[in-house]
């Protein structure tokens, strides 16, 4: 398989007489935004200004984003997702939306159909192998990283029930950024990458363009990728001084108290500045380490669920109001908002059509079992 800047270099050389193209494609060098050509709602310069032309602060809701990474695993659901998450309303009355970012060793698929109907979370990617060691990500072939995205995009949808193209996003493992990853993500028509972190309050922007978002491990493509979103993970302030991306990386809170204050300001910083989405990143081992932090989770959702313009939102729901910004006034009638009507689960995830072992590893799905283990190259397992 070509690499991506090889692939590049050869369109770059066709399209070399062309001058007419309006909007960069994937062949051109990346350049600074133009604020002109690039509109929502499928393009959008990088910055911490508002989306919509005449909408400010204080009249958009503030977005809140929550999202786990790794497997998804019967234990965290019924330990902490559903009775820290479940059953909470947004103002509008629908159910509050959570992103999962999976990977396929342990995951739950039978577990995955039931709350992707029943709790409409949104499941995204987050590879197949998960593999180490992490400089693995950042050095791989765009081949590889490819079968990577689009066989774990496969299992879910085959064995999780998910619809095709509902799987929009990807984080990267390690956060291990590369330009393969996304020249991988842009071919395979994924919506937006979630991986990169910056100090800046920057709203969901385009790759149309160069991004700003360049510390380590974040990569600045080089190239311009039209149309794929990149969902920024904002540093988070910890008492002292001390930053964290995730939140199992913030250690300073201790007690219930001190973690109710710690997610409070930091959801401060956004409510009473720029409303830049606020997202919350973690792993279900977050929760493991002390009973406070499922507490301390709880009282922090009543206090910002009792604002009547803060909505926390699945990332594809976050990026439908980017695409089309919406004052709080008007949100009720978002259409991207509304409770979605979803099927039913195709069976009991605790009583699944599959509940077996395969290759050592718990497999469980509404369909009938594979014969081996769905993996990498082979995602029916055949
Ligand atoms: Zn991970």
């Amino acid at each position: 398989m070509h690499s991506c800047s090889s692939l590049l270099v050869l369109f770059l050389i066709a399209a070399s007489n062309l001058s007419s193209w309006a909007r960069p494609v994937n062949s051109s060098k990346v350049e600074l935004c133009d604020y002109i050509l690039c509109k929502l709602p499928d393009c959008r310069c990088a910055g911490t200004d508002i989306p919509g032309d005449d909408l400010n602060a204080t009249s958009i809701p503030q977005i809140i984003t929550i999202s786990f990474d790794d497997a998804f695993r019967a234990l965290d659901y019924e330990n902490y997702y559903k009775p820290v998450f479940g059953g909470r309303k947004n103002p509008n009355g629908c159910q509050i939306g959570l992103t999962y970012f999976v990977a396929n060793q342990y995951t739950d698929y039978a577990l995955m159909e039931h709350s992707y109907s029943v709790d409409h979370a949104e499941f995204a990617d987050h590879s197949v192998t998960h593999r180490t060691p992490s400089t693995w990500w950042k050095d791989a072939t765009e081949g590889d990283l490819s079968d990577e995205i689009n066989d774990q995009k496969s299992i879910m949808e085959r064995w999780g029930g998910i619809p095709e193209d509902e799987v929009k996003g990807f984080r990267v493992p390690f956060l291990a950024t590369s330009e393969n990853e996304i020249c991988a993500l842009h071919k395979s028509n994924f919506t937006y990458e979630a991986s990169m972190s910056t100090f800046e309050l920057y709203w969901p922007f385009t790759l149309d363009y160069k991004s700003p978002i360049c510390n380590s491990p974040a990569t600045c493509p080089e190239y311009s990728y039209p149309g794929l979103w990149l969902v920024p993970i904002q540093f988070l302030k910890q008492p002292g001084g001390f930053i964290c991306g995730m939140l199992d990386s913030c250690t300073i809170p201790v007690t219930k108290d001190d973690w109710v204050d710690f997610l409070w300001d930091n959801f401060n910083s956004h409510y009473q500045s720029n409303r830049a989405p606020f997202g919350l990143y973690s792993h279900a081992a977050w929760f493991y380490w002390s009973p406070v932090r499922a507490e301390a989770m709880k009282e922090f959702l009543d206090k910002v669920l009792a604002l009547d313009d803060v909505y926390i939102v699945t990332h594809s729901q976050m990026l439908d109001w980017v695409r089309n910004p919406t004052a709080t006034s008007e949100i009720e009638e978002f259409e991207p908002w509304k409770c979605p009507d979803r099927p039913a689960p195709s069976c009991d995830y605790k009583n699944p059509t599959c509940n077996t072992f395969l290759n050592n590893f718990p497999f469980r799905s509404c369909s009938s079992c594979p014969s081996t283990l769905p993996t990498i190259d082979n995602p029916e397992g055949q």
